[in-house]
Order: C-alpha cells, then structure tokens, then sequence
C-alpha cells in the first residue's frame, strides 16, 4: 500500500517511515507543500492509499495544502500536527480532511487511524484508480435503490437523489450490512469521526433528511437507545411511497 508522508521534521519523518515500512507501506516522503502537491500529480504509478499530512510545512499551511488536494483528489488525508485546538481540528476536517491525529500520537493508534481511512477510501475510489478492489461491496439493490460507491451517487427507481456527503457516508456505512443494527458510537466513529456523546442530534437530523430525500421513511429504523439499521425488504403494507403493483 502506498503512503504518501507530508513531513518537513526529518526525524519525525525516519520514524514514521521506518516503523510504516515495517508495516507493509511504502512511503514516499514528501518535505515541502510544495513537493506533496507534486507527488499526488498521476504518474501511472499506484496511486496512494493515504496521505498523512502534517500542518507545520516550510512553505505553505497544511491547512492549504489540504484544500488543493482535495480539489483534484478523493485520496484519504490524515492531518497530523500538534495543533489539538478544536477549531483547528474542526477546520481542518471542513476542508476535506478525513481524519485528525495530534502529536503526540500512540502508534499503534496511527496505524489503525491509517487503515480505517484507507479502507474507506478504497471503498469509494473510482476503480480506474486501483485495480485490486472488490466489486462494489455492500452495494444495496433492493427497494428500487442502487448506491454507487464509486461516483457517490444514489439513485432511486432510476431517479438520482443528490446527497450530502454524510448523508452518503451514512447510507452507504448502513448499507454495508442491511438488517445489522450500527451503534451509534460505530456511526459518528465512521461517519463524523468523533464520539456521538452530545451529537444525537445531529445524527437524527441527518437520517431524517436521509428518509425524505430518499421518499423511503422506513428504510432506515431506529433502534432505540441502540443506534440504526437499514431495513432492507419493504415491509409488507407499511411504506405508502412505495405500493406493491396490487391487483
Ligand atoms: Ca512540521
């Protein structure tokens, strides 16, 4: 798997590709903004499965460099700095960023950070972009409703329904499993990247912009005190949007 470390602190940087390397990455270390930018130019190399960016560059602000990557690429992007401040956090995951560790980081907690984006990054990178993925896991083609991964696109009856991009991370995390009850932690952990404590709200308002946008308002069930599931048969005779061609 290729990684691509963003990193001007040389020793920070020997560490990092020494114990990656040791983890089956193979690390291109990038010094400068400048040379990150470079490096994510398609060269007709495997493209990279993650890039760990660091926000302290000589030339340029991470937080810049962050927004010009994602205006060309969907390659998952781990911010790493020592700025904890929650308005530099929230700021950097505005801009693109999927996930944010701050120094000092554990290790072991980095590596896992680095899969769990790259996991869902191959999830929903184009599939010109990696010969290696499985074909469209955990796609959900029942109840009229197909979910394309690749182009983050989700249609209904043929009718395509713009989602934001959470609402899309949500469908597309409950769809992985139908029928399988995610707690609530698992879905802001894979959704919004943070613990759900104080969040409910916002996870309700976005299921039920989901259920409207979708027409479907049983398509996605609460569990109470549990979290959501996505119900995947239409049950029999409760969703009005949706009749059975009766006779
Ligand atoms: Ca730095």
């Amino acid at each position: 798997m290729r990684l691509l470390l963003v990193e001007d602190d040389e020793r920070v940087a020997a560490a990092l590709v020494a114990v990656l390397g040791r983890h089956g990455f193979q690390v291109r270390h990038a010094r400068s903004g400048h040379e990150a930018l470079d490096a994510l130019v398609p060269d007709g190399n495997e493209p990279y499965r993650v890039v760990l960016l660091d926000l302290g560059l000589p030339d340029r602000d991470g937080f810049e460099v962050c927004s010009r990557i994602r205006a060309h690429s969907a390659v998952p992007v781990i911010m790493v700095t020592a700025r904890a401040d929650v308005r530099s956090r929230i700021h950097g995951l505005n801009l693109g960023a999927d996930d944010y560790v701050t120094k000092p980081y554990d290790m072991g907690e980095l590596l896992a950070r680095i899969h769990a984006v790259a996991r869902r990054g191959l999830a929903a990178a184009p599939a010109s972009e990696s010969g290696e993925r499985p074909a469209q896991p955990g796609s959900l083609e029942s109840r009229g409703i197909s979910i394309d991964r690749e182009r983050r696109r989700v249609s209904v009856d043929g009718r395509d329904v713009p989602l934001t991009r959470k609402e899309f991370d949500l469908l597309a995390l409950l769809a992985q499993s139908p029928g399988v009850v995610y707690r609530r932690e698992q879905i802001f952990s894979e959704v919004w990247r943070s613990g759900w404590e104080g969040n409910g709200r916002t996870l309700e308002v976005h299921v039920g912009s989901l259920r409207n946008k979708l027409g479907l308002p049983g398509l996605v069930e609460a569990v109470r005190g549990v979290g959501y599931r996505l119900i995947p048969e239409q049950p029999a005779g409760t969703d009005a949007t949706a009749p059975e061609p009766g006779r």
